[in-house]
């Protein structure tokens, strides 16, 4: 299979994009991105497990009337009690998996009525073939390819469940003493089957795994400036509308530092557009460093504007930590001969806050910010105002 695209290397580092150029033929991914995927594909999956049990119940309880039909006592008797345990089984197991409460439990309890099912169809074919040996096998057929495409099962879980059914199938018709020529024939043609269905449920799994690779890079690359790799407007919109509703349920405290650098116009002129860009990033380096706590944002607005917000943070430590973001450019003395401020680069930060429980839009801490990074330019530049 492809595993290499050109195209990776120009959105990197990323982790997804270093995964899809890595490729991952065997199915598996780096330690940390597999735990991420597993996670996926248990939310993924919830849904299809539901439609699985369902169908599963029903194809049972018809298979049990066609028992009726088919079996007579005393065999019949065996075969239902075997019905009715599988189905308390698939109500027990299927009555945890939909309360989604125990998500660790999802995957061994689709396991546990996969296996269920096989079994309990293994032992059902052997205890009718005692009697009848044209009695269908080919329903533990039906329990494999539910393995490996209607669970929501990676590859290795549903050959695994599949393998467990084989043995348990050559077992039962071992017991019934199914002469050895049907029941080798029996097996071949189980085996095929499974074949066709681990080479489907490989290609499936292939394909899933592409896609939460590609579909979580896209995500990142959506949401982050290419330059600095800071998060970009679209982000930050979306992110503070969430954060400011969150501050206002929790009654914590939200500050906005609005970060512009100064005469950068001039900085670009006199250095060239490229040591602009240059510069671009060690600030956005500075302003990432600055936003140390899981809830904090580094934001590039656009051109040569940042944004800090921070959570749960007071207005005295919001403006210590917006002069400590000024000092920190300062000290990263980046040279800046045309500026008036200073002889290094500096930047001008305005500084808004939210306290828990005050009332108002969404759209007001964004002004008042803007206003006082107006103020701090007019005062001279190179200063932080709240
Ligand atoms: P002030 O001190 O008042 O903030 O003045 P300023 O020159 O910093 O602000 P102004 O808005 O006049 O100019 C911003 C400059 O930023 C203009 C543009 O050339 C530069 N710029 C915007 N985006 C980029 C970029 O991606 N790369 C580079 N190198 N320069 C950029
Ligand atoms: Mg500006
Ligand atoms: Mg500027």
């Amino acid at each position: 299979m492809r595993t290499y695209h050109a195209w990776l290397d120009d959105v990197r580092p990323s982790p997804y994009a270093d995964q899809l150029s890595l490729g991952f033929r065997w199915l598996r991914f780096s330690r940390v991105l597999e735990r991420e995927y597993r996670t996926h594909l248990l939310d993924e999956s919830f849904e299809l497990k539901r439609i699985a049990l369902s169908t599963a119940m029903v194809i049972w309880l018809a298979l049990a009337a066609l028992d009726l039909m088919l079996v007579q006592p005393p065999h019949l008797g065996w075969i239902l009690a075997v019905r009715v345990l599988v189905l308390v089984i698939l109500v027990g197991c299927g009555g945890l998996i939909l309360q989604r409460r125990y998500i660790r439990l999802l995957l061994p309890l689709s396991m546990a009525c996969i296996l269920a099912l096989g079994i309990g169809a293994a032992v059902i074919v052997g205890i009718a073939h005692d009697a009848d040996p044209s009695y269908p096998y080919e329903g533990l057929l039906l329990v494999s390819m539910a393995a490996y495409f209607l669970v929501g099962l990676r590859l290795s879980e549903a050959l695994g469940c599949a393998l467990a059914v084989l043995l348990a199938y050559i077992g039962a018709e071992w017991l019934a003493g199914l002469p050895l020529p049907r029941l080798i024939n029996n097996v071949l043609f189980l085996l095929f089957g499974n074949l066709i269905g681990a080479v489907g449920c490989y290609l499936l799994e292939y394909k899933s795994r592409e896609y939460f690779l590609i579909s979580r890079l896209m995500r990142l690359l959506a949401d982050r400036d290419s330059l600095t790799g800071l998060h970009n407007r679209r982000s930050f919109n979306r992110q503070f509308e969430r954060l400011w509703r969150q501050a206002q349920r929790d009654g914590q405290s939200l500050a906005l530092l609005l970060c512009d650098i100064d005469h950068f116009k001039a900085y670009n002129d006199h250095y060239g557009h490229q040591a602009g860009d240059t510069a671009l990033q060690r600030v956005g380096a500075l302003i990432e460093q600055a936003a140390r706590r899981p809830l904090d944002m580094g934001v590039r607005l656009g051109g040569e504007e940042f944004a800090l917000l921070l959570f749960d943070i007071g207005p005295d430590e919001a403006r210590q930590r917006a002069e400590a973001l000024r000092q920190a450019l300062e000290a990263a003395g980046i040279p800046h001969q045309s500026s008036d401020s200073a002889a290094v680069l500096t930047m001008s930060i305005g500084v808004a806050c939210l306290s828990p429980g005050t009332e108002g839009e969404l759209s007001q801490i964004y002004e008042q910010a803007d206003r006082a990074l107006y103020e701090a330019k007019a005062f001279g530049r190179n200063q932080v105002a709240a």
